[in-house]
C-alpha cells in the first residue's frame, strides 16, 4: 500500500489510549480481496483485552461528559477536518482491505466524516423540556443525558462509514465507546482511531479492538458496565446480539439485513430509473444493504426497462478497485460468490432466464460478472433472500395493489425505492411500503442529515438526522416540590 502518510496504517489495537498487542501476542492476517495478498496483520484479541477498554471507556467517561458540548464538537470538528485532509491515504487503505472503487471509498470517506461533522453540531442542541405540572406545587423538567458508556460492532461493507455514524452522536451527546470492526476490515477503522487520537479525543473516550467477534461480542454485550450496543450487520448476529444484551438489559440499536424491492411503474421516467437502479443496485458491488434486491417492472414497460438496463450494465468495468476505471470489485470473499452462484442456480432451475452475465468473472478470486436475471417469481429464493452481490432479478406484476404486495411480503423493511409521476400513486405507494426508507424517483438516500433505519427484522433505531443522537441519550425527569 502506497500511503502518503504511512502512520495511518496500524497494526496494532488503540486501548484506553495505548496501541497494543493481543495478550497472547497472536494475530489475524487481513487479505486484499482483488489480488488476495496479505495487507497486514491485527492482534486477535478477546474477553479480557475488551473489558480493559471498557473499563478505560468508565474511567474516561465522568471528565467527557462534564465538557461542555461545544468544547467536545471542537475535538470531533478537528477529527472531521483530518479525516477529510487524509481522505486520500484512507480511501486506498479502504480499497485495499475491502475491494471497491476508489471513488467509492474517497465518497465513503467524505460521507463518513459527515456524521463526524453533523453530530458535533447537534451535540450543542440536545434540548430538555419542561412540562406544564400536575398540580400547583410542582414544576416538571426533562433532562437529557449520555447513556454512558457505549459498544458498537461493525460490518466490512462500509468499513469507515458505519464506525463514524455510531462514534460521531456517541461522542457528541457525551458517551464513550469500544468499537469492533469486522475482522476483514480492520485498518480503516484503526486508521480512524489514529485521527482521533490527533484530533485530540482523550485516551479510553474511544477503543477500538480487534480479533474474536464471538469473544469481544460477548464481552461488550455480558459486561454491565456498558450501557448500549449500537450493531450494523446480519439479522442472524442481531439477534443473537440482542438476545446477549437482555440479561443486562442494554440498549440496542439495530441495523440488520434489507431486501429493498426498486419499483418501476408504467409511469416511470425510464431513463432515470435505469440510472435509480444501476446506482442502487451495483454500487459497492451490491454489497450495501439498501442494494435494490428485487426490482419489479410494471408489465407496459418491462421489456423496454431491461433492455435499457442490460446497456448500461454492459459499461461497468470489473477490477482491482485501486485501477483507473473500475467500477465494480470483487465480492468480499469466496462465500460471498457462492452465495450468489446459488440463489443464481436456484432462479435458472425454476425457468429465470439470465440476460447478461450470470457467471464468475474471468479475472477469477472473488470477482464476479454483473449480472440481470429476468423472469423472476415469489417462489425463488431472490425474493427472501438478499443478495449482495452484483446481480439484478427482475420480477413483472400488473397491477399497483400487487406491486405493493409483493413489495411487504418479506419480513425486512429497511429501503423501498420505485419510479412514477402520478402523484396520487407517489402518495399511495410510500405510504403503503412497510419500510423505514423509502426513494421515491431516485435510487440514492443515504446522507447524514436523514434518519436511516428499518422496520421489522431490519432493526430498530435510527443513524444520522436530528434522530439519531436520540439512540445516544437517556431521559431524565425532575419532579420539584417547591
Ligand atoms: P456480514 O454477514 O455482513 O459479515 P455479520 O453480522 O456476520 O455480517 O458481521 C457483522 C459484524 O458482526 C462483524 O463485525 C462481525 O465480526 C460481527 N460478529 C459476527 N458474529 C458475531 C458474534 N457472535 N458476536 C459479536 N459480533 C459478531
Amino acid at each position: 500500500m502506497n500511503l502518503t502518510d504511512p502512520s495511518l496504517f496500524r497494526q496494532q489495537c488503540y486501548i484506553g489510549g495505548e496501541w497494543v498487542d493481543a495478550d497472547s501476542g497472536v494475530s489475524i492476517a487481513v487479505t486484499n480481496p482483488a489480488t488476495g495478498e496479505t495487507l497486514g496483520r491485527v492482534p486477535r484479541m478477546g474477553a479480557a483485552e475488551t473489558r480493559r477498554a471498557i473499563e478505560a471507556a468508565n474511567a474516561a467517561l465522568p471528565a467527557w461528559r462534564a465538557l461542555t458540548a461545544k468544547e467536545r464538537a471542537a475535538r470531533l470538528r478537528k477529527w472531521y477536518e483530518l479525516l477529510l485532509a487524509h481522505q486520500e491515504d484512507l480511501a486506498v487503505l479502504m480499497t485495499s482491505e475491502q475491494g471497491k472503487p476508489l471513488a467509492e471509498s474517497r465518497g465513503e470517506i467524505a460521507y463518513a466524516a459527515s456524521f463526524i461533522e453533523w453530530f458535533a453540531e447537534e451535540g450543542k442542541r440536545i434540548y430538555g423540556d419542561t412540562i406544564p405540572a400536575h398540580a400547583a406545587d410542582k414544576r416538571i423538567v426533562v433532562l437529557k443525558e449520555p447513556i454512558g458508556v457505549c459498544a458498537a460492532i461493525t460490518p466490512w461493507n462500509f468499513p469507515a462509514a458505519m464506525i463514524t455514524r455510531k462514534a460521531g452522536p456517541a461522542l457528541a451527546a457525551g458517551c464513550t465507546m469500544v468499537i469492533k470492526p469486522a475482522t476483514q476490515t480492520p485498518f480503516s477503522a484503526l486508521a480512524l482511531a489514529v485521527l482521533a487520537e490527533r484530533a485530540g479525543i482523550p485516551r479510553g473516550v474511544l477503543s477500538v479492538v480487534t480479533g474474536g467477534a464471538a469473544e469481544i461480542g460477548g464481552e461488550l454485550t455480558a459486561n454491565p458496565i456498558v450501557r448500549k450496543l449500537s450493531f450494523t450487520g446480519s439479522t442472524e448476529i442481531g439477534i443473537k446480539l440482542i438476545e446477549q444484551c437482555a440479561a443486562t438489559v442494554k440498549k440496542t440499536s439495530m441495523e440488520l439485513g434489507g431486501n429493498a424491492p426498486f419499483i418501476v411503474f408504467d409511469d416511470a421516467d425510464l431513463d432515470a430509473a435505469v440510472d435509480g437502479a444501476m446506482a442502487s443496485k451495483y454500487r459497492n458491488a451490491g454489497q450495501t444493504c439498501v442494494c435494490a434486491n428485487r426490482i419489479l417492472v410494471q408489465d407496459g414497460v418491462f421489456d423496454a426497462f431491461a433492455a435499457k438496463l442490460a446497456a448500461k450494465v454492459a459499461t461497468l468495468k470489473v477490477g482491482n478497485g485501486l485501477e483507473h476505471g473500475v467500477t465494480t470489485g470483487p465480492l468480499i470473499d469466496e462465500r460471498a460468490v457462492a452465495k450468489v452462484e446459488e440463489l443464481l442456480a436456484d432462479a435458472t432451475a425454476q425457468g429465470a432466464q439470465v440476460l447478461t452475465g450470470g457467471r464468475r468473472h474471468a479475472l477469477g478470486g472473488s470477482f464476479f460478472e454483473p449480472t440481470i436475471v429476468a423472469g423472476v417469481t415469489p417462489a425463488m429464493r431472490f425474493a427472501r433472500e438478499e443478495i449482495f452481490g452484483p446481480v439484478a432479478p427482475l420480477f413483472r406484476f400488473a397491477t399497483e395493489a400487487e406491486a405493493i404486495a409483493l413489495a411487504n411480503d418479506t419480513e425486512f423493511g429497511l429501503a423501498a425505492y420505485f419510479y412514477a409521476r402520478d402523484l396520487g400513486r407517489v402518495w399511495r405507494v410510500s405510504e403503503a411500503l412497510e419500510y423505514g426508507i423509502v426513494g421515491i424517483n431516485t435510487g440514492l438516500i443515504s446522507t447524514e442529515v436523514a434518519p436511516f433505519g428499518g422496520m421489522k427484522s431490519s432493526g430498530t433505531g435510527r443513524e444520522g438526522s436530528k434522530y439519531g443522537i436520540e439512540d445516544y441519550l437517556e431521559i431524565k425527569y425532575l419532579c420539584m416540590g417547591i
